[in-house]
């Protein structure tokens, strides 16, 4: 495994990562979610990425769980929650940026994860209900009560991170460190063009999330509908609709023929690609099998294939890339 600095942290954050969103405590038994743990973290990953409102709390349960069976060193991995969406409940007070929610959803993640810290704690959206004065101070007094290490944003714009970064200078708090964007050879705007400045000014880490789009970047959807994968959840038409759609297919279908060329098998091509950028601090893996985490995890071994010439060929395959602003 390799190690980057989150952002302009200290933070050594391994460059795989591994994400429970859609399977621990809802697609996959919990010996399965145990399993994957053990592989990410025998393979060096540090890093289990978790929220309050994945399975409505019940991923950070089991995650939970796991953390205290495997009893690793505290200090030997990075456990995170985001709050934002709320564990399930309805009422006005239990969701959002605010004071309250803040506070109580990470007092709520320490326990079902049962950590007494938090190493990085995300606003999983940002909210225009609530004064980024208050999120702000929420945050930075939850890293001085020593509850929170580092807190984050997760898919704000660059414009709202900065507020974010005034607001902590104003008043002399800690602003945030690092990022949760979507990234992967499908969706590209936020992190290539976006954020291309604040790398620099206040040295944003990214954690990026869904390298695979969801699965669709496998290759495995390319001439089949193979069941039993995330797009046979009830609840979660919404995803396939936007993922399993011809033209995405068509390109994946194209990019699949080169990665047979490369010698590289398609999962692994498409987060060598993501690794290949070097604004992304983690890729967050996702995954419902062992098989999957144990292929995708030796993607660091094939980023040296991904030449300027092979990056091109990719390029001119995906047609897609994001223009910066000329002005
Ligand atoms: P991916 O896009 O990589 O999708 C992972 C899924 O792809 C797996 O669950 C599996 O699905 C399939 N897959 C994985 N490896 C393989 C393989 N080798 N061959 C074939 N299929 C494979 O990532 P996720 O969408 O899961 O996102 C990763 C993490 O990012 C999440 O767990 C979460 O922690 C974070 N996240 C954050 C968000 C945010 O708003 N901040 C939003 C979404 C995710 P299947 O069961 O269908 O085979």
């Amino acid at each position: 495994m390799e190690y980057n600095r989150l952002g302009k942290t200290g933070l050594q954050i391994s460059r795989l990562s591994l994400g429970s969103w859609l399977t621990f405590g809802k697609q996959i038994e919990n010996n399965i979610a145990a399993d994957l743990m053990d592989v990410a973290y025998e393979h060096g990953v540090n890093f289990f990425d978790n929220a309050e409102i994945y399975s409505r709390g019940e991923s950070e349960r089991v995650m939970g769980e796991i953390l205290k069976k495997r009893d690793w060193r505290r200090d030997s991995y990075i456990v995170s929650s985001k709050a934002f969406f709320g564990d399930g409940g309805q009422l006005p007070t239990q969701k959002g940026l605010n004071r309250k929610h803040l506070v109580e959803a990470c007092e709520a993640a320490m326990k079902r994860l049962k950590v007494d810290y938090l190493d990085l704690f995300f606003c999983h959206r940002p909210d225009k209900q609530t004064p980024i004065e208050e999120t702000v101070w929420s945050m930075h007094n939850l890293i001085q009560q020593g509850k929170v290490l580092y807190w984050g944003t997760s898919e704000w714009s660059a414009q709202e991170i900065m507020e974010a970064h005034m607001v902590a200078q104003r008043y002399n708090l800690i602003g945030p460190s690092m990022e949760q964007p979507q990234y992967n050879m499908l969706h590209r705007q936020k992190v290539e063009v976006e954020y291309s400045q604040i790398y620099k000014t206040v040295g944003l880490g990214t954690t990026i999330w869904s390298p695979l789009a969801s699965g669709i970047l496998s290759g495995k959807y390319n001439d089949t509908a193979p069941d039993a994968t995330r797009f046979s959840i009830e609840g979660l038409e919404w995803l396939k609709e936007a993922n399993l759609v011809e033209e995405k297919l068509k390109v994946i279908r194209q990019l699949s023929d080169f990665a047979k060329e490369l010698g590289i098998s398609m999962p692994k091509l498409a987060i060598a690609w993501c690794l290949k950028n070097e604004n992304v601090s983690t890729v967050i893996l996702g995954a419902s099998k062992k098989t999957q985490l144990e292929e995708t995890l030796t993607s660091l071994e094939v980023v040296n294939k991904l030449t300027d010439e092979v990056m091109e060929k990719i390029e001119e395959v995906l047609g897609n890339q994001p223009q910066h602003p000329t002005f």
